[in-house]
């Protein structure tokens, strides 16, 4: 391929349920190889998400105000046809351990598979941040541990708030 000046747009495709400090270090490293990085968060009904997809998407714009050319949009379909519709060339996942391997690589093909066109970029995570899930974030936090450390303030602060309001329902 020849060499171009101009930057592609990538998207970040993911649940989000919440953003942690591992995601942010990812977008932090890779945002200034791209014109745009958008986070795409999924509205999908597959997994259960403690927190709506505009609640997501709001917590991501929150912890990334330092980065200009980010934005995190919710999306439903399929991650192809979302980076087809404005234009991205890239999929960016992040890689933490060995277990993601496997998915991740299925994930890539079959995405190849259905846009040859688009090429998915696996980032390792830095190795402070590779035992880090939003799974054991919400498990934490849901027996009363700290999440500080793990998450951006204000996803510490929205989950002490949803944990509160769903123990006031049951
Ligand atoms: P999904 O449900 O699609 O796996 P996640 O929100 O859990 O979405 O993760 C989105 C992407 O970010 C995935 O590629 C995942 O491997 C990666 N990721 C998750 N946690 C971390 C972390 N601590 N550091 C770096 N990448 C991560």
């Amino acid at each position: 391929m020849a060499p171009t000046n101009h930057k592609a747009t990538a998207i970040y495709p993911g649940s989000f349920d919440p953003i942690t400090l591992g995601h942010i270090d990812i977008i932090h490293r890779l945002a200034g190889l791209f014109s745009e990085l958008v986070i795409v968060v999924a509205n999908s009904s597959s997994k259960s998400s403690i927190f709506s997809a505009q609640e997501r998407c709001l917590m991501v714009q929150e912890s990334l105000t330092d980065v200009p050319n980010v934005r995190a949009v919710a999306f439903d379909g399929l991650t192809v046809d979302y980076a087809r519709k404005i234009g991205a060339s890239i999929i960016i996942r992040g890689l933490r351990a060995v277990a993601d391997f496997e998915y991740e690589f299925a994930m890539a093909n079959m995405n190849r598979k259905l846009a040859p066109d688009i090429e998915t970029m696996i980032v390792f995570t830095s190795p402070e941040y590779s035992f880090i899930s939003s799974r054991m974030v919400k498990e934490v936090a849901s027996v009363g541990g700290l999440v500080s450390g793990l998450v951006p303030a204000v996803v510490e602060k929205a989950l002490i708030q949803k944990l509160k309001s769903t123990r006031g329902t049951k």
